[in-house]
């Protein structure tokens, strides 16, 4: 990916994230600005040609930063279910990307001020525990050889009390698991007071507290030729499918998300092939859970979307109720009742979720 240029907030300049980045992009001109407003909410940005060659805007995030999980989400059953969004903007390109509706620009905002991120996690987690989507209007691990963000994550949520992380990606690289793995290792080796009797040989597996107990690796998977047709720079199936295999075999908490899924031609062909594929190894049995979900944008955000860039996902006729854009109940019965039969098959229906 080629950066056009580097817009750093005069009070984002002091903060080594600031200087981390600047030095990964030494070729990239800088400009200082005022506030990150002023250059992600210009008017009359062209959200196609930045997202080709985007400018990064290095900023400082003064207000909230930690968010209840009120969106159409999946809470998987927890009761205190969170989300952050410390970049704004996505280094890929799905067409049907909820973010093409909700900011005017394609350039990426970066908060460079993770400590005060991890501040507010603290406080949380003094009330109750928290489970917090982390990559949520951003993929964060397709960003890591920008940000280095995850690692940080990685090292604050390692070992911690009632914290639980989901990275949910669809970058295929499998350097995370190293990462993953290094980081439990070490907070084990610090650690021996939470080791659980009998299970000595093998800390993991015996629930000490470690990054692995702390984090659900959700691997988003979609049939391949549709990944290729409207997931521009995403991970290929069978990278995404190897990823999480290897964190499979890691002891990582690795979850499935299908979604979203869409009523493409022959769809029960298209889909219960790629499941088949998917459980052909048994050992993809074991994993936490899946989630199911479908396309449902707000529906200022798809008439936005449409004026951005048509794609036929976009184009779609679909249903408006309460000033949401989805498919109609037909139409979504459909794919969940054949997703939910089909996965029956390899899992038990408790650990499916449908969004
Ligand atoms: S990976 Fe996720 S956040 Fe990134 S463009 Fe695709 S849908 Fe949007």
């Amino acid at each position: 990916m080629k950066f056009s240029k580097i817009y750093i907030e005069n009070k984002a300049a002091s903060y080594p994230l600031t200087e981390e980045i600047v030095d990964r992009l030494s070729e990239v001109e800088t400009e200082y600005i005022t506030h990150y407003k002023d250059v992600f909410d210009a008017a009359g940005q062209d959200f196609s040609a930045q997202k080709a060659s985007p400018a990064v805007i290095l900023a400082v995030n003064e207000g909230r930063r930690i968010y209840p999980g009120a969106r159409p989400c999946q809470d998987f059953g927890h009761e205190h279910f969170y989300y952050t969004s410390q970049v704004k903007n996505c280094l890929y390109d799905c067409e049907y990307c909820f973010l093409r509706g909700m900011y005017p620009s394609g350039n990426l905002v970066i908060f460079v001020n993770y400590e005060d991120y991890f501040a507010d996690i603290d406080e949380l987690l003094k009330e109750h525990p928290v489970y917090l989507s982390i990559s949520y209007d951003t993929d964060l691990h397709g960003l890591e050889g920008l940000t280095g963000l995850l690692d940080k994550w990685f090292h604050f949520a390692a070992g911690k009390d009632n914290l639980l992380i989901e990275l949910r990606t669809k970058c295929g690289s499998g350097s995370v698991i190293r990462n993953i793995e290094e980081i439990s290792e070490n907070t084990l080796k610090h650690s021996n007071s939470n080791t659980f009797p009998g299970f000595a040989s093998n800390k993991i597996s015996g629930h000490a507290k470690c990054l692995k107990t702390n984090l659900v690796l959700a691997v988003t998977l979609s049939p391949d030729a549709f990944i290729r047709r409207f997931e521009h720079g995403t991970g290929s199936f069978d990278a995404r499918l190897a990823l999480a295999k290897k964190a499979l075999a890691a002891g990582i908490r690795t979850r499935l998300c299908f979604d979203p899924v869409f009523p493409v031609k022959d769809f029960e062909n298209v889909y219960g092939s790629m499941v088949d594929e998917v459980f052909s190894d048994p050992a993809m049995r074991g994993i936490e859970d899946v989630s199911v979900g479908s396309f449902r944008i707000i529906s200022g955000y798809l008439k936005r979307m449409r004026r951005t860039a048509l794609s036929p996902l976009t184009a779609y006729p679909y249903e408006i109720k309460n000033g949401m854009a989805g498919f109609d109940d037909e139409t979504l019965g459909n794919m969940y009742k054949f997703m939910k039969n089909k996965l029956s098959g390899f899992i038990k229906p408790d650990i499916i979720f449908f969004s």
